[in-house]
């Protein structure tokens, strides 16, 4: 490409509204110029696909305009939060490949969420209801119909203090008391009809112990964690619209309780990530880890990043993802297939070949000497010369796969078949000379001959045959189990489905192949290690699988097999 050609590709690269939107406050140098984002998780579950397009976002605006994207854990609701789902979160940011700048958690700012809530009472702005949540829910009417005011709205100040540090100690019952802003009970915006902002919580805190006893809710927490980080834009997601008015109007507040006008964070808004035949809530992946239907958060076929990754997809591949869907304003449902094609096309550029026996049936090479073997030279990487070679035994008793010969086979049946030539993958040309069956006449050993000139690499090899067959020997390869996956969900979009969700589950998605052989050289590979089984498809060695037992986990196959079968 020529440096215009490169120019021109460049300038054509669009830029999201979000980042038009930055571009803009930059222009009328809003906030000094600075740039500051921040990913917001609450650790009460495993980083999703969904989440990784929110980190793109965050991660993304910072690096493109001088910024600085800090971490900060919402970590507001102790009941539901916890330490485990802390380090998940901070590994998997990592594994995605980015660096936050300062790691932050709400929950250091509950002293001065506290006192700005003192502050509000002080004013006449909050103020202490005993009712319970139904009744409060009771009075909330409806976007076109008023709400009704709580007895308990214009009690006195005092006493609205008193009980509010009441509800901060050990004693305080939860559910017998929630702070609330007054507002307004007939906004339209049903947010702002006094909206509960704090909460009485005896479960200890994974952080701050039994230190507080009252939690702020999310709105009372997340755009006041922005303005004491001095966050200047607060990417969300688009559920949080509505919340938009409320968040303004708390850092109107805090604005003038610090008597400040200068600096202020705005909230921006992209549409989520949805993909087919999974789902994206917590709490639902939550239920399916609780309830034993997956084996856990990193399951394979889980949308979780630690299941991706155990899966055998690729930071980047994930990432090449994100950037193809793009950001807009409208929720929609993104193609798993696409996520699967980013998958392959990255695996293809970075993935060792190795050999693989899936469904393996006996191959003896009937001229090839009994215990003799060769080790015969095998590239690890076609598409990246540097990644070298690593060699493969030949010898007279081969594995290879059953669907590879045919007795009675068709014309353009370009496998093993008596009579015809295939290419043994990196080794000889061998010719079908017949089948030995079983009494049930079920194929239990195919014999062939070899060509001793037709060696890969050596002349005369590039005899022409229109097949080539993988293989690994019978004595030199390891017995291994392999985990194929299917879709998670037997419907394309299980949120959208009034049954509740584990009915919609795909009861094969796990097909576990129990007797696979593999070549030694795969045997020893690791988690983490992208390899392609030859001509079947991507593939990474599970967690615990070890060079006597190996287990992999089948990432995605090498062509998209649920296209072709949508067609069908
Ligand atoms: P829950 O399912 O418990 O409501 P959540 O999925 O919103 O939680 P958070 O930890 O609150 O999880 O999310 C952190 C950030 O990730 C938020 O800014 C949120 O908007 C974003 N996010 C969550 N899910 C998606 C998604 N599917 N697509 C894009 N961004 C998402
Ligand atoms: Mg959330």
């Amino acid at each position: 490409m020529t440096m215009l050609q490169e120019n021109a590709k460049e300038e054509k690269k669009s830029i999201s509204f979000v980042e038009q939107s930055v571009e803009q406050d930059l222009a009328e140098g809003k906030n000094g110029g600075r740039i500051q984002t921040r990913f917001p998780p609450e650790p009460n579950g495993y980083l999703h696909i969904g989440h990784a397009k929110a980190i793109c976002m965050d991660f993304g605006v910072a690096e493109n305009y001088n910024g600085v994207c800090n971490l900060r854990f919402d970590d507001t609701n102790p009941s539901k939060e916890g330490t485990e789902y802390v380090d998940s979160i901070l590994n998997d940011i990592q594994w995605l490949g980015f660096k936050w700048g300062n790691l932050y958690y709400a929950s250091d700012y509950f002293k001065k969420l506290w006192d700005f809530a003192i502050w509000l009472i002080e004013q006449g702005k909050a103020y202490v209801d005993e009712q319970t949540s139904e009744q409060i829910a009771e009075q909330k009417g409806t976007p076109t119909q008023a709400g009704t005011p709580s007895p308990y709205r214009d009690r006195p100040i005092e006493e609205s203090l008193r009980l509010f540090h009441a509800m901060n100690t050990p004693e305080a019952v939860e559910g017998s008391m929630v702070l609330r802003a007054k507002l307004d009970m007939s906004n339209p915006n049903m947010h702002f009809r006094d909206p509960i902002i704090y909460r009485i919580i005896q479960t200890p805190h994974h952080r701050t112990g039994t230190e507080w006893h009252v939690y702020p809710m999310y709105d009372f927490a997340h755009g006041q964690s922005d303005y004491f980080e001095g966050v200047t834009h607060s990417i969300c997601t688009l559920e949080f619209v509505p919340h938009r008015p409320l968040y303004d109007h708390f850092v109107d507040e805090l604005q003038a309780m610090e008597n400040q006008s200068v600096y202020r964070p705005r909230q921006i808004e992209f549409n989520r990530l949805n993909l087919t035949y999974t789902v994206m809530s917590k709490r639902k992946l939550k239920a399916l880890v609780d309830e034993h239907l997956v084996d856990g958060w990193d399951d394979p076929r889980m949308p979780t990043i630690c299941g991706m990754r155990r899966r055998g997809y690729s930071p980047e591949s994930i990432r090449k993802f994100i950037d193809s869907i793009g950001y807009t304003k409208f929720d929609a449902l993104n193609d798993m297939a696409l996520l699967e094609a980013a998958v392959r096309e990255d695996l293809n550029a970075k993935s060792l070949r190795v050999s693989a026996v899936l469904n393996p049936v006996k191959l003896v090479i009937t001229n090839y000497p009994e215990g003799e073997t060769e080790e015969m030279i095998a590239v690890n990487n076609p598409e990246n010369e540097a990644d070298g070679t690593h060699t493969i035994t030949f010898s007279r008793n081969l594995w290879i796969e059953r669907e590879d010969f045919m007795e009675d086979a068709p014309k353009k049946f370009f496998r093993l078949t008596p009579g015809k030539e295939v290419r043994l993958k990196n080794a000889y040309i061998v010719k079908c000379t017949g089948c030995t069956k079983n009494a049930e006449g079920n194929i239990i050993e195919i014999q062939a001959e070899y060509d001793p000139q037709s060696k890969s690499g050596m002349d005369g090899a590039n005899r022409k045959v229109k097949g080539t067959l993988h293989w690994v020997s019978a004595d030199h390869c390891v017995k291994a189990e392999v985990k194929q996956y299917d879709r998670l969900f037997n419907v394309e979009n299980p949120s959208a489905d009034e049954r509740d969700f584990r009915e919609l589950l795909n009861p094969t998605s796990l097909n576990v192949l129990n007797e696979c052989y593999v070549e030694s050289f795969a045997a020893d590979r690791k988690p983490g290690e992208y390899l392609q089984f030859q001509r079947i498809g991507y593939f990474m060695a599970d967690t615990g699988s070890t060079p006597e037992h190996p287990v992999f986990n089948k990432t995605v196959g090498l062509k998209d097999t649920w296209a072709k079968m949508a067609k069908a």
